[in-house]
């Protein structure tokens, strides 16, 4: 397992798999990703949103001006009733506390916009088809063996194989292997009490929705999402589930129609109702929203991020937002760490990985930890009471949502003193510049610590 340079296995090209191979390619540490599926572009699930810590990383990684284009902006939401009556209007007011929108994409564009814009030695490095299932954990390195019989050599294991994570669980069964009083996760480590309908309509389908519209439905036990963008709207239904479970569930096309059906009846404006636009749609699908992060990092040389270790319900649109951050903060101690283990001058791709011991590692991994506790769990929470005051999942939260928030601007308050001000607290990779002005009323607490000591390219 002996590597004569450090380098990271990275195990799924999701959103945050391929944010990482952006970082590590600028921060000059060598990695492969490997993505189960067989594009890296599915055209699966709806629309991600992004916040404006993302942005700053986007810009960091020079790839925000490419990623631009597939942004759309949402400057106010409308609540609406079930009926169709307006509840509430009001501004989200990011753009003046934290410079940037929220925003919205399709997550197929964003993946391939990502893809695209690695170099070419970088694209080497994604491979697809690559479905994961074995993990060997040495003293200087780890083995990733693949469904196609292949394997992949590395130091470090990144688990960002998403909420169902194979990489998770094989870190649990070799941490009780080796001793059976581990303290670990549970096998099923997150709670499921919402279950989820994606999907996306043309906007041409849905008269009387214009770009930037976000309209929210809020009802007794269902909350919907509609984003109108340029072209499509995306959409989320959010439905209680009479009991929280951590089973799987798992969706057929019957189920997801019939979900659709149990909630066509709820408007989405004063003319048009669910069912409406869930006739016109492109694309759909039901899933678990599972919720809830994850007590442990992982397990000696696998560390677990993004969806894998920390899972919210998709309402405040931060999942993948939470994922960037997880990169970040991994990819600036790795820096830091390999910065100081090369020769001087020579950047971190040249350190020599059987430098770096386990006990080291996990040192890095601890503090990676502490600082993810200080942000994702937040918007777990923050996603957990924002969902269940929209879907009225008890009289005090419907009394609170239908009739108080609005007489005291409380959803005002909640944007400005909660939500921008938890995301002032995103991190940024410290050995990179931020070339735009992201600023606005509510001061970001990091900067840039380290660009003097910028990591070269990777020579991959
Ligand atoms: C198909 C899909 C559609 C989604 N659609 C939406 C959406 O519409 N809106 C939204 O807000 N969020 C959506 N999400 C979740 C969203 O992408 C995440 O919340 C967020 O971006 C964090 O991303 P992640 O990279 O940690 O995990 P994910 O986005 O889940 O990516 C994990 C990746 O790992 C790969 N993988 C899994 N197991 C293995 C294995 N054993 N070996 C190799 N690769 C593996 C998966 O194929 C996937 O590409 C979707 C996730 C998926 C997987």
């Amino acid at each position: 397992m002996d590597q004569a340079a450090f380098k990271v296995v990275v195990v799924g090209g999701g959103p945050a798999g391929l944010v990482a191979a952006h970082a590590f390619t600028k921060a000059g540490i060598d990695f492969v990703v490997l993505e189960g599926r067989s594009s890296v572009a599915p055209e699966l699930g709806a629309g991600v949103g992004f916040w404006p810590m993302s942005l700053r990383i986007l810009d960091q990684l020079d790839i925000l001006e490419q990623i631009r284009p597939l942004l759309n902006a949402f400057p106010s939401k409308n609540v609406i009733l079930a009926d169709g009556g307006v509840l509430q209007n009001y501004p989200l007011k990011m753009d003046e506390y934290l410079g940037e929108h929220f925003y919205m994409c399709h997550r197929a564009d964003l993946l391939q916009t990502l893809y695209d814009t690695l170099p070419d030695a970088a694209k080497a490095r994604v491979l697809t088809g690559k479905r994961v299932e074995v993990i060997e954990v040495g003293d200087s390195g780890v083995r990733v063996g693949c469904e196609d019989g292949s394997w992949e050599t590395g130091s470090i294991v990144f688990g960002a194989d998403g909420v169902h994570s194979k990489v998770r669980r094989l870190a649990r069964e070799a941490a009780l292997e080796e001793n059976p009083e581990a303290e670990t996760d549970p096998v099923r480590p997150f709670l499921t009490s919402f279950e989820g309908l994606f999907g996306n309509s043309p906007l041409d389908a849905l008269p009387g929705f214009s770009p930037e519209d976000l309209t929210e439905v809020h009802s007794f036990g269902t909350d919907i999402q509609v984003f109108a963008g340029r072209e499509r709207v995306w959409w989320i239904v959010y439905h209680k589930l009479d009991e929280p479970t951590r089973e799987p569930l798992r969706y057929s096309d019957k189920d997801r129609d019939a979900f659709a059906d149990r909630v066509g009846h709820l408007h989405i404006s004063d003319k048009l109702t669910f069912r409406d636009m869930y006739a016109a749609r492109n694309s759909s699908c039901a899933v678990a929203l599972e919720e809830g992060s994850l007590k442990h990092w992982g397990w000696k040389r696998i560390v677990m991020l993004g969806d894998s270790s920390n899972k919210m319900t998709a309402n405040v649109g931060m999942g993948m937002n939470c994922a960037i951050q997880d990169v970040v903060i991994l990819v600036n101690h790795l820096h830091n760490l390999l910065s100081k283990a090369g020769a001087p001058g020579s950047g971190p791709s040249a350190a020599a990985a059987e430098t770096i011991d386990t006990p080291t590692l996990e040192r890095l991994f601890d503090a990676y930890w502490a600082e993810h506790n200080e942000f994702s769990p937040k918007f777990t929470y923050l996603s957990a009471r924002d969902v269940r005051i929209g879907s009225w999942s008890t009289y005090v939260r419907y009394f609170f949502d239908r009739w108080l928030y609005p007489l005291i601007g409380m959803r005002r308050f909640i944007f400005r003193f909660i939500v921008a001000r938890f995301m002032s607290r995103g991190r940024v990779l410290d050995f990179l510049e931020i070339k735009n002005n992201f600023s606005g009323t509510v001061p970001w607490t990091h900067s840039p610590k380290n660009i003097a000591s910028s990591g070269k390219e990777a020579k991959l």
